[in-house]
């Protein structure tokens, strides 16, 4: 064998007896078929088989099988985004003349995806106030195919009855799809509870450490499952190895993290409710949230995002205010090891019952920092906050 021949040639190596504890990453675009006869009959191999790249490799698998596992599921598919988990699962079950219910609170993307790509092929796309079960009974009323829920719902909160949702969208003849990434398995299992599909943004809990962006979509009937993964396949989307490694990695401390972010979130949030510039928060584990009993019948637990509103604090003050942080970073995006805060403008975002509140919520997820830390940080926002109050009351008098 020429030199230049062996740098290409196969070198076989032994794993008897390595037996690791990680998860090995296997990278391919193409796989070696023993035969001719082989490759000729590729597409008959079972779905979990391997035929090329796209379809997967022994790493997808093992994530797959975790997420599968976690959601109480039959079958899970991985997308490059938690977006394209959403977006995938919609295009998947939809088609021209079918109509989907949004709810308003649904993760801001979702609605552009919906007004711009959903409508463009003939679906029609209604929004539903997350928490008015009589209003949806009667959007129902109209032969639906899919009932889109986001538990709570994305920056505002809300929490939705899931097994009340799926019971009357069972009765309509809908799908229910779920969008479970602020709770994770960990703290909610739509699946369990009768929901058709659902969807994880990876890229929060599960992942953990703001450095990869990856989404599943878990399913319990089979049909639906292998339809799922030959449309992703077709649509030609994949997952990369080395982030599904990254993902398996995360979740290994998913459960502490979640723990530690979701106590201390719940110690801000009640902190944050004695500080007299704050006019709510918006946690469904407080008990005074509108959401709390739903949260505390079918919840196990919390994560550390939630939301709080200021008391008639004028937009610039509190955006100029926001620059005395100095341990939490300003940032979208959440479930890392690193607190972030995001000041999110609403009511562009919501069309069935119409934003009444403040031009800005603010939006914090807690990470891995201590309380103290955390809190001193905020009171920080807060005394800046005063001052300019203060400031601007003495140049208007
Ligand atoms: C972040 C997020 C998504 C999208 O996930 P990406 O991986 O960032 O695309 C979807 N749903 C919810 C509730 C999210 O918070």
């Amino acid at each position: 064998m020429r030199d230049e021949t062996r740098c290409v040639s196969r070198v076989e190596v032994s794993l008897k007896g390595f037996d690791t504890l990680a998860v090995p990453v296997f990278r391919a675009s193409t796989i070696r078929y023993a035969d001719a006869q082989s490759f000729a009959t590729r597409f008959e191999r079972g779905p979990d088989d391997y035929v090329y790249g796209l379809y997967g490799t022994p790493t997808h698998r093992y994530l797959e099988q975790k997420i599968t596992q976690m959601e109480a599921g039959t079958r899970t598919v991985l997308t490059p985004s938690g977006q394209a988990a959403i977006t995938c699962a919609m295009l998947c079950v939809l088609g021209t003349g079918d109509r989907v219910l949004i709810p308003d609170s649904a993760y801001g993307p979702v609605r552009d995806f919906a007004d711009r790509e959903l409508s463009k092929l003939g679906i029609a796309v209604i929004y539903y106030d997350p928490c008015d079960m009589a209003a949806l009974t009667r959007e129902l009323e109209t032969p639906t195919r899919l009932v889109w829920v986001e538990t709570p719902g994305s920056v505002t909160m809300e929490v939705q009855d899931v097994p009340a949702i799926v019971a009357i969208a069972r009765a309509c003849g809908a799908l229910v799809g779920c969008d479970n990434t602020w709770a994770s398995p960990l703290n909610f299992k739509p699946l369990v509870h009768g929901v058709d599909i659902v969807v994880e943004a990876l890229s929060k809990h599960f992942s953990g450490h703001s450095d990869v962006l990856m989404g599943s979509i878990t399913v319990c009937d089979e049909k639906l499952g292998l339809e799922l993964k030959s449309f992703i396949g077709r649509m030609g989307i994949n997952a990369s190895p080395d982030d599904c490694a990254l993902v398996m990695r995360g979740i290994e401390t998913m459960a502490v993290r979640l723990k530690h972010a979701s106590a201390n979130g719940i110690k801000i949030a009640q902190w944050l409710t004695e500080q007299p510039a704050v006019a709510r928060v918006l946690h469904p584990a407080l008990p005074g949230d509108p959401g709390h009993h739903i949260w505390q019948r079918d919840f196990s637990g919390a994560a550390g995002v939630f939301s709080f509103e200021l008391d008639s604090c004028s937009s610039a003050n509190v955006l100029a205010a926001l620059d005395a942080l100095e341990l939490i970073s300003i940032g979208a995006s959440w479930g890392g090891t690193k607190s972030l805060l995001a000041p999110v403008s609403v009511k562009a975002l919501r069309s069935a019952r119409p934003w009444t509140g403040t031009e800005f919520l603010l939006r914090l997820s807690v990470g891995m920092e201590a309380f103290d830390d955390l809190s001193d940080d905020l009171a920080r926002f807060f005394a800046a906050l005063k001052l300019r109050a203060v400031t601007g009351a003495v140049s208007a008098a």
